[in-house]
């Protein structure tokens, strides 16, 4: 039996971030939305509209993905998931061998149905798909740098050949000019293209008027596969509209702290606003995490944070700039330094989180997997937008639970560390 009666999308995501995006798309356009690190265990702890299940499946062997996509798809379906949403990079990021049409398939296999679409558009955040074609801002995909990456390079930009390259079925287009016409139109289109056996067809969409138009001709489809964007134009399907409600989270308690491993430029620049205004902030050098000292670094880092916590957000920061990281990394290698900052910034979270920390911001996206894990936590609930792409969200526990916001990092305003506290009041 379905124990969620309220649930309506149960979306799958290839990666953390991604996730965080589709989910915050989702509650800014109506749905209370639960973010899972990886396929839970246990049944949805809160009553919600969309579940999306973040995996970390895009660029591991099509075999495991498929696995770990099903898995998500059993525990979806035994939640009650009315709709389900493949989630996927808003620039199609995947190999000749997959992971997007293997995992499309394999979903479409289990969903017993025969037809999909496929679009990664986002126009708001610069992707758009014309004729087939995608673009990253003014670009075509296999221009915007997107043909170097070191994992998936994309060198072409008709997604119809992509998609065609990686799935046994066969690969249609719904074109901007029917897309402009409407749901009538749209659902005239996926007939004719099932009518000549196409199973999966790539959408055209050059605003996000096109998203919104898309969005009641797939109603009652089984499977959707998309970028973040499609998203948008979904939860109006359930009668839902944008509402402050969505994003709604408990009540903020606790006392407020920051932790910043991550050395983007944006960060440092986050940092640099932080200290600025006169909070209290203090660095950990990785250098001095070496020997087996973490422990004791830690101690003293939470020993400095306990008598200032009463007095409003403390920031512990392992951010630097590019030289100062190189040069720890010439020292201890690339990936040992990487761990190292992360096991000390998760222990600082969690010590934190026990001396009455229960606003928490992290930076970074390695930093906020580590934090995550060192705090056992496995579901949020999406709340309200700090910045574009970062909302807080709401870790419950048996003790009163945690907000906690997860910053990736290049996202964020330079005085997001101060800012982020005041959209929980
Ligand atoms: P971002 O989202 O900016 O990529 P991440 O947390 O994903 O941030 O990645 C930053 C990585 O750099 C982490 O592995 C972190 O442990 C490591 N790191 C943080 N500070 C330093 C530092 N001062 N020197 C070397 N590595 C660091």
């Amino acid at each position: 039996m379905p124990n969620n009666s309220c649930l309506k999308l149960g979306c799958i995501a290839d990666d953390f971030t991604g996730a965080t995006d589709l989910a915050n798309n989702l509650v800014r356009s109506g749905m209370r939305v639960v973010q899972t690190i990886g396929v839970p265990t246990t049944p949805l702890a809160a009553d919600v509209e969309a579940v999306v299940v973040a995996l970390k499946s895009r660029t591991i062997p099509a075999a495991e993905a498929i696995a770990q996509s099903l898995d998500a798809l059993q525990w979806l379906q035994a939640q009650g998931a009315q709709q389900i949403y493949f989630k996927y990079c808003s620039t199609f990021d995947s190999t000749p061998e997959g992971n997007i049409g293997p995992v499309t398939e394999a979903l479409m296999d289990a969903l017993h149905t025969d037809f999909t679409i496929a679009t990664p558009a986002f126009p708001d955040n610069g992707r758009t798909v014309f004729k087939g074609y995608l673009f990253a801002g003014n670009v075509l995909l296999n221009e915007s740098g997107m043909q170097n990456h070191p994992l998936t390079p994309m060198t072409d930009a008709n997604l119809v050949r992509v998609m065609q390259a990686q799935t046994k079925r066969k690969v249609g287009l719904i074109d901007y000019k029917t897309v402009a016409l409407g749901e009538a139109a749209i659902r005239e289109r996926i007939s004719a293209l099932r009518a000549e056996g196409v199973g999966v067809a790539v959408v055209d969409a050059t605003s996000n008027e096109d998203l919104h138009r898309m969005g009641p001709a797939l109603k009652d489809m089984p499977l959707v596969t998309a970028g973040s964007g499609v998203a948008i134009g979904l939860p109006a399907n359930f009668g839902l509209k944008p509402s402050l409600q969505a994003s709604q989270l408990p009540a903020s308690r606790g006392l407020q702290a920051v932790v910043s491993g991550s050395c983007s430029l944006a960060t440092n620049a986050q940092v640099a606003h932080f200290k600025a205004t006169g909070r209290p902030a203090m660095a950990i050098n990785p250098a001095a995490l070496m020997h087996g000292q973490s422990d004791a670094v830690v101690q003293q880092v939470l020993a400095w944070a306990a008598p200032l916590l009463k007095d409003g957000p403390v920031l512990v920061y392992s951010t630097a700039e590019p030289e100062a990281v190189k040069a720890v990394q010439a020292q201890l290698g690339v990936a040992e330094a990487g761990a190292l900052v992360e096991h000390a910034l998760a222990a600082v979270a969690r010590g934190l989180v026990g001396l009455g920390v229960q606003q928490l911001v992290v930076a970074g996206g390695e930093t906020s997997g580590a934090c995550v894990q060192a705090r056992g936590i496995a579901q949020l609930q999406i709340g309200p937008q700090i910045d574009p792409g970062v909302p807080w969200c709401h870790a419950p526990s048996s003790t009163g639970g945690v907000h906690i916001t997860l910053k990736s990092g290049n996202f964020g305003t330079e005085d997001f560390f101060s800012k982020a506290f005041g959209v929980l009041q």
